[in-house]
């Protein structure tokens, strides 16, 4: 618990100091606390010391876990950051408040049918390669224009922006890079005519690198929850 609470503490400290050095303010940023291989107990006691918004990458692993803490649920937001299938978009779609890792139509679309009416829109971003690199999922710079108009135009979506795993780089001003390659995107987008407000990019490693160009979701899951086992 005081673990969580600490560590907690100085991530907070870093986007602050981040934010001031940015000249932004600091309610501009918020901190998704990645929760994925972390047990039950450890949301609750990020949840204790304030924390509000969770991301999950395993969807199994997420599903047990939004089961698992129900009672705190409607004062949690979850995001789905990994990767998702579409035999998975059913479950995906009544459990998740966003999905930050669309990266084709398909999936969106099957995100959008199968949102229970009752809830309100999906929120999600599209996850871009803005690393090009071959191995990696997400979008290429090139392709997100028109899947991004296919998306805003579903029913039961709201396309909120865009999310990045950058080349992790010891080197600040390298880091910088492909933020900015994300934040220009974004706002070539909205110079077509999208409204979008959401750039999630920046992890434990490179938050203040990501708050320098714009981000407005930094997800931190060691520095908030200390090491990870293997993947559940
Ligand atoms: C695991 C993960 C994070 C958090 O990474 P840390 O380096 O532990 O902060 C953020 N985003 C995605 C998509 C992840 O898979």
């Amino acid at each position: 618990m005081n673990t969580v609470i600490g560590k907690l503490e100085r991530v907070r400290s870093r986007i602050e100091a981040a934010c001031v050095a940015a000249g932004r303010p600091v309610s501009g940023v918020t901190l998704l606390a990645v929760s994925k291989t972390q047990p039950d107990a450890a949301v609750r006691d990020a949840f204790a010391a304030g924390q509000r918004a969770f991301g999950e990458n395993y969807v199994q692993e997420a599903l047990d876990k939004i089961a698992a803490t129900a009672d705190l649920r409607s004062q949690i937001e979850w995001h789905l950051i990994g990767p998702l299938q579409s035999n998975k978009t059913r479950p995906v779609a009544a459990a998740f408040d966003w999905v930050q890792s669309v990266d084709r139509l398909k999936i969106a679309q099957r995100l959008s049918e199968q949102r229970p009416p009752e809830l309100p829109p999906l929120q999600v971003c599209l996850q871009v390669n803005i690393s090009a690199e071959a191995s990696k999922s997400g979008l290429m710079p090139a392709e997100v224009l028109a899947v991004a108009l296919a998306v805003a135009a579903l029913p039961r979506l709201t396309l909120r922006g865009l999310m990045a795993i950058p080349e992790p780089n010891g080197d600040f001003e390298a880091q910088r890079a492909p933020h900015r390659e994300l934040r220009e995107l974004m706002g070539g987008l909205n110079d077509r005519g999208l409204e979008l407000d959401t750039l999630s990019m920046g992890m434990s490693a490179d938050l203040e690198a990501a708050v320098a160009e714009g981000a407005t979701i930094v997800r931190v899951g060691t520095a908030v929850f200390g090491g990870r086992g293997l993947p559940a």
